[in-house]
């Protein structure tokens, strides 16, 4: 059986993976672990979601960490401000014991104030970042990615998805003295070849066998906003996919008359297409949509039936079908012919439960990601701009009569200062409608700042006024709970379940998020109330359930070891049939 001691690594990160209760490394550890702790190469690791990439990735950086040195030396990207959390706290417990190493999470959604002194203190040598607001900090100086060596793409294929391309290739071009990336998917695609073609030297493949789950080229993503900004997020979503070709839908006829209308008043081009609409008309739209009139068609189910292209780049869900079969239609717009695409929905933090079904339901996996902030939606339209010149084929002649008296006016002025104001015009009406955009994220701050005020550890005992008469069983309960707030299952322990109540434990830094989430919730009609339980011997019991690792987010194991395959989480829920 293979050991972390084994691997080669520093004594004091061997005892942090024993004290984090991680007794056999995970078959990517396996692979990567010992190849990058003894070499300095780039890597490519294809392993799904749950694999323990986090470890097989920090634990060799961490290795290679110079703690006398306290310039920054290792950046991690990653396509979330969630997982940025997520790794940077992976990194600290790692790093338990080893003195002088510092790491630091920075990611959009927070004050960047805050961040920039954080940096300014000069001992980071770690840094995991959200592409977005690492370039933001570069812009500001904050940070020096001049002694960079090591870079770390953590789900690639994601933050490819989402749009960060030309970031990740920003940043990577503004690492000079680079010397290893290691670039971790759950995927293969063109996009991630791109990047290992244009930025890694030699790369080392290793891959763990997956388990194929629905359509592999579609990639799934939920946004959660809050339900009075719907139509704000829409629009940021679309204004960060320029290139978009796609199906937005909604519920109703008049959401889709109502959306597609205040969307072209905006100057969006799309159409309406539902039933309220003659055959003619809608023949007419679905003709000037394949003509690529329209960026977009806003549809209800119903009408986009007749709908067959095959090009389409997003499906958006305006607002979650009821029914989970109806999301599988929709999604299946997108990712045809061997093309790979992007389902969107857009949810509230009420219709989080709703994504769990279709995942369960529809046997399909879901990503969080974060609605773009206003600088991102400027640079990507920058960007994208810079592309559209490289790509443009002026028509024959054009221009050529006013050579002359171009050439006169603009004599005196360099290039760069010529493009600079060219992009200006371009961009200013973008730049300044972005300014001082609103963050439309629902629920990220929040969480945040629940967890470092609360501070708790441990776990806590809840008391639930749900039983057997209710119709409850342990599993059922556990599932209600974790539909109910978006947790993992495997957070819910010790569960009891008595005729007119139940209990059952989570860790004590989630206790406020979880009740209130629950309170104002329904189980087969009883209006659910949920309460710390009294800390008497007997109920809370907090020393007996000591494990410490617990994934937060989907994906993480139920058992601590790794015996043999599988490896991944699997669920402990039952489907449920009413939706
Ligand atoms: P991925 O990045 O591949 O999705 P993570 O790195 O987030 O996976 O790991 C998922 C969960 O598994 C985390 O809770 C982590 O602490 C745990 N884990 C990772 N490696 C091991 C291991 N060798 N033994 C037990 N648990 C592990
Ligand atoms: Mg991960």
């Amino acid at each position: 059986m293979t050991t972390f001691q084994e691997f080669g690594l520093k004594e004091e990160l061997v005892q942090a993976v024993q004290a984090l209760g991680f007794t056999t490394p995970s078959p990517i550890q396996q692979q990567a672990i010992p190849l990058l702790v003894q070499e300095t190469t780039d890597i490519i690791a294809l392993a799904q979601t749950g694999t323990g990439k986090t470890a097989a990735f920090g634990l060799p950086l961490l290795h290679k960490i110079d703690p006398n040195d306290q310039g920054v030396q290792a950046l991690v990207l990653s396509p979330t401000r969630e997982l940025c959390m997520q790794i940077q706290e992976e990194f600290v417990k790692y790093s338990k014991f080893s003195r002088g190493i510092h790491t630091l999470a920075v990611y959009g959604g927070t004050p960047i104030g805050t961040q920039i002194r954080e940096l300014k203190r000069g001992n980071v040598q770690v840094v995991v970042a959200t592409p977005g607001r690492l370039i933001d900090l570069l812009e500001r100086n904050a940070v020096n990615l001049e002694e960079v060596k090591m870079i770390v793409l953590d789900e690639a294929d994601e933050m490819l998805n989402m749009g960060f391309r030309d970031d990740i290739d920003f940043i990577l071009k503004n690492t000079p003295v680079r010397e290893s990336t290691w670039l971790f998917s759950a995927t293969m695609n063109a996009d991630v070849r791109r990047i290992s073609k244009r930025y890694m030297k030699a790369p080392k493949e290793v891959a763990v066998a997956k388990e194929n789950a629905g359509n592999e080229n579609i990639d799934h993503q939920y946004f959660v906003t809050h339900a009075h900004q719907r139509f704000d997020a829409l629009r940021r979503i679309l204004d960060f996919a320029p290139d978009i070709y796609g199906i937005i839908f909604t519920r109703t006829k008049q959401d889709a008359q109502d959306v597609s209308e205040k969307l072209m008043r905006e100057g969006y081009h799309v159409s309406a297409l539902h039933g309220d609409m003659d055959q003619k008309m809608r023949t007419k739209v679905m003709e000037r949509f394949k003509r690529r009139q329209f960026q977009a068609i806003v549809a209800t189910d119903v009408a986009a039936r007749g709908i067959d292209v095959n090009d389409i780049t997003h499906v958006i869900n305006y607002e979650l079908p009821e029914d989970p079969e109806v999301y599988t239609h929709r999604s299946g717009r997108t990712g045809r012919a061997g093309k790979s695409g992007v389902c969107m929905s857009l949810v509230t933090s009420r219709e989080i439960g709703r994504i769990r079904q279709v995942e369960r339901m529809a046997k399909t996996r879901f990503h969080k990601s974060d609605i773009p902030d206003g600088a991102e939606v400027v640079r990507k339209r920058l960007f994208h701009f810079l592309d559209k010149i490289e790509e443009a084929q002026p028509e024959h002649g054009f221009g050529e009569i006013y050579k002359k008296s171009i050439h006169e006016k603009f004599e005196a002025m360099d290039k760069d200062e010529l493009i600079n104001r060219l992009l200006w015009l371009q961009l200013k009406d973008t730049i300044k409608d972005y300014e001082n955009a609103p963050d439309l994220n629902a629920g990220y701050t929040d969480r945040r700042v629940e967890r470092e005020t609360s501070n708790r550890s441990g776990s806590v005992r809840l008391f639930i006024n749900i039983g057997t008469k209710d119709g409850a069983s342990v599993d059922s309960l556990i599932q209600f709970v974790a539909e109910m707030t978006d947790i993992e299952p495997g957070m819910v322990s010790r569960v009891t379940v008595r005729e007119l109540s139940s209990f059952f434990n989570v860790p004590a830094d989630a206790v406020e998020f979880i009740a209130e989430s629950l309170g104002q919730r329904k189980f087969n009609n009883r209006k659910v109330r949920v309460e710390e339980a009294d800390n008497k011997p007997g109920f809370s019991g907090g020393s007996g359930y000591g494990k410490p690792r617990d994934s937060y987010r989907k994906g993480g194991y139920e058992k601590k070891d790794y015996g043999s395959e599988p490896h991944k989480f699997t669920r402990a829920r039952k489907p449920q049939n009413k939706y």
